[in-house]
């Protein structure tokens, strides 16, 4: 049989069934394409000797030439290290290591010439290697030192099987041998001159072996180019053939009830921002194309009314809208919301949750049936099967993350023609991920606040300042104004956290007694009838403080409070506290959120505190989000169902070669949208093969 990328891994020289059978389970590497693939994680900048005087903090890996001058051992039992003298004539750096010792201090000899590969890290005023490499020094060998050597990850397991970063540059040489023979280019002609690119073959031989920093950044350039090439392309391919198989609903006109709601009930004037993205939701509505679109905006940006317009367009042409919400406190504010919003406008709104009673239901669902309801508000019991629509044609989702593809999948069925739908997110993420995410959705984004908003006060108190804190809730009560405090439930500790927040409850109703303070509580674990009647009790201005688990996170309007106090900020996520900050600064006074944490800080956790503090903005805080968590970590992209195993380019550095990526996809599927002209039967090929992959990945896992 040829040699291919297929080929068992053990077929290659150097490897055999052992060591086959270790990169397997250690790598998952199980052919000749895997370890080609399988790409380094650093480059020893081999090119030069560096001096120790030459050496500052911001150098990648490198070398020194010098010599042991003594040893010293330092600490007991586990504690227990070694530090090695190091000099060049040029100064002194020490070498370290916290296992090993014996081997170390028996195999290295004091005045011998070594060259020593590592990161010299500044360590009370002396630069040191932490387990370095070490080799004797030989002049005349030089020659066998690449520029920049590959550096591979390996496990504690491989290397006790003599598989370590070494032995793995070895096999890449050996493997690298067979690259014109086993790799074909992956991208048509036409686009490798296009867009200039290195080919595949010489790619992956300077990925591994680099002649030089500028070939290096090419094949990277290269590869993670492909990578989100192909992702686009997929997206933007499936795009384009659902458009030419499935028909949307035309919603023709914008008629009586658009244009009534605009002249006589619109409470303010739209914002430029909302402006724009009614007429591109409108745009897609008349189109004849099912809209499948993305609206993100941040807290507070007033998307509420964009959803509401557009579905009036739908009851203008004889259709049905329903919004689905993620809780039930949050559909009942819609609810009420739009209820007056409309007054005076014949639209029947109805409202369906969990808790909606049985005989109501029963008279809903005739009524939807019949046509009669015009708007649906509710929660995930709306897309239940027992619920039928007569002639649904827009659905809005708010707050896309906690709803899943499956659940937006059974939406489609509700109709002839799958209605169009609106995702609306609060929750602002990278474009780079949306991008990624949703690269099969329009994007739209308000990126303007309704006139008038005061940017909120962001402060950061240790729990020792509580008094301050107290202070400044007494003080804006005293104003007339109210306040939440929010404490973290995280299921794993879920009594803990409950105790936490009753505790608070408590010390919160001692500082501030009734009757001069109301001060009410909700939580996750209250039926729904008493979380109404708290949160009736707030929103009226009857109660002034409302002690609170992340359930408020979601959705509620209360514009007279203008305090938010997070207890235990450390526990929550960025985007989380962005959503909970943007809860308050709803009217027209000066508000303020408080972030109360520990006194002891992980780095990351202070640089959170440190972003909520510097801004308000829900996209820059979103970029930060993404660099200290990765994107395969941030909020909703769990559920997804999209891969974020790119090999080699990363979402939070490689933003602009993937928004290039995209141009060029679209630029292809625009020309060509089924991918039929022969210069592109390559990439047909490769999409499909790409879908096929991830059908059979999915049945595995
Ligand atoms: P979100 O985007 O968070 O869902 P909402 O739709 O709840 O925001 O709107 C937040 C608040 O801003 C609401 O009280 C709403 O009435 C108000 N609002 C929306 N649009 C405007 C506007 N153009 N001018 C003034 N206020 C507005
Ligand atoms: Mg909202």
């Amino acid at each position: 049989m040829a040699t291919n990328l297929s080929t068992d891994i053990m077929y290659l020289a150097g490897v055999g069934p052992k060591r086959a059978e270790l990169l397997k389970t250690e790598l998952g590497i199980y052919t000749l394409g895997d370890l080609l693939y399988y790409f380094p994680f650093r480059y020893v900048d081999k090119s030069k000797f560096y001096k120790i005087s030459e050496i500052s903090d911001d150098l990648p890996y490198i070398q020194v030439v010098g010599k042991i001058v003594r040893f010293q051992e330092v600490g007991v039992g586990r504690k227990k290290r070694l530090t090695a003298f190091f000099s060049d004539g040029t100064g002194v750096m020490e070498l370290v290591w916290f296992k090993g010792l014996k081997w170390v201090s028996k195999s290295l000899k004091p005045n011998v010439n070594y060259v020593v590969f590592g990161k010299a890290a500044l360590f009370s005023g002396k630069y040191s290697i932490v387990h370095p490499e070490v080799e004797p020094f030989n002049p005349n060998a030089t020659n066998e030192y690449v520029p920049l050597q590959a550096v591979y990850s390996t496990t504690e397991k491989l290397k006790s099987g003599y598989v370590n970063a070494k032995t793995i540059l070895k096999l890449q040489q050996n493997l690298s041998a067979l690259i014109p023979d086993i790799v074909v280019e992956t991208l048509p002609a036409y686009l490798i001159e296009k867009v200039k690119l290195m080919t595949l073959p010489e790619a992956l031989r300077n990925i591994h072996f680099p002649i030089s920093t500028s070939l290096l950044k090419k094949a990277q350039a290269r590869l993670k180019f492909e990578e989100f090439f192909y992702a686009q392309l997929g997206m933007l391919h499936r795009k384009s053939t659902r458009y030419l198989k499935v028909n949307g609903n035309v919603f023709a006109v914008v008629g009586d009830t658009f244009n009534k709601f605009y002249s006589q009930n619109l409470p303010f004037s739209l914002t430029g921002a909302q402006k724009r993205v009614i007429r591109e939701i409108r745009r897609d509505l008349g189109s004849g194309k099912q809209m499948n679109r993305l609206l993100q905006g941040d807290v507070g940006s007033g998307k509420t009314l964009v959803a509401l317009m557009s579905m009036l367009i739908a009851v203008d042409n004889d259709y049905q809208a329903c919004i689905m919400a993620p809780t039930e406190i949050l559909a009942n504010q819609h609810f009420e919301t739009i209820q007056n919003l409309l007054k005076g406008i014949e639209v029947n709104v109805g409202l369906l949750t969990g808790s909606t009673k049985r005989s109501e239901r029963v008279e809903l669902h005739s009524q939807l049936e019949s046509g009669q309801m015009h708007l649906l508000i509710g929660t995930h019991a709306l897309i239940e099967d027992t619920v039928k629509f007569n002639n649904l044609g827009l659905v809005v989702i708010d707050e896309q993350q906690r709803f899943g593809v499956a659940q937006r999948a059974k939406l489609w069925k509700k109709n002839v023609n799958p209605p169009h739908v609106l995702v609306m997110t609060a929750t602002p993420i990278p474009r780079t991920l949306a991008m990624t995410l949703y690269g099969d959705l329009e994007i739209s984004v308000i990126d303007e606040l309704p006139p008038g908003r005061k940017p909120i006060k962001t402060t950061h108190f240790t729990d020792r300042k509580r008094n301050l804190v107290f202070g400044l809730m007494r003080e804006q009560i005293k104003q007339g104004r109210q306040v939440y405090v929010v404490y973290p439930l995280i299921n794993e500790s879920e009594k803990l956290d409950y105790k936490d927040l009753m505790d608070g409850y408590d010390s919160i109703s001692r500082a501030f007694p009734p009757p001069e303070y109301a001060t009410v509580v909700v939580h996750g674990k209250m039926k729904p009838q008493e979380k109404d009647e708290s949160m009736q009790l707030f929103a009226s201005g009857q109660a002034h403080i409302m002690v609170a688990t992340t359930v408020i996170e979601v959705g509620v309007n209360v514009p007279n409070a203008t305090v938010m106090v997070i207890e235990s900020a450390e526990r929550f996520g960025l985007s989380q506290l962005h959503q909970l900050r943007g809860r308050v600064g709803r009217g027209a006074d000066e508000s303020h959120c408080v972030l109360l944490t520990g006194v002891k800080l992980s780095n990351e956790s202070r640089r959170r505190m440190q972003t909520m503090v510097s801004t308000n903005d829900g996209f820059e805080i979103a970029e930060v989000d993404m660099q200290i968590r990765g994107p395969g970590d941030m909020e909703g992209t769990q559920q997804s169902g999209v891969p974020f195993d790119f090999k080699i380019a990363s979402l939070s550095k490689d933003g602009q070669i993937l928004q290039y990526a995209r141009r060029i996809a679209n630029d292809i599927i625009e020309e060509d949208g089924t991918l039929s002209l022969s210069k592109n039967s390559v990439l047909k090929h490769n999409i499909e093969k790409q879908a096929q992959d991830k059908i059979s990945f999915g049945q595995i896992s």
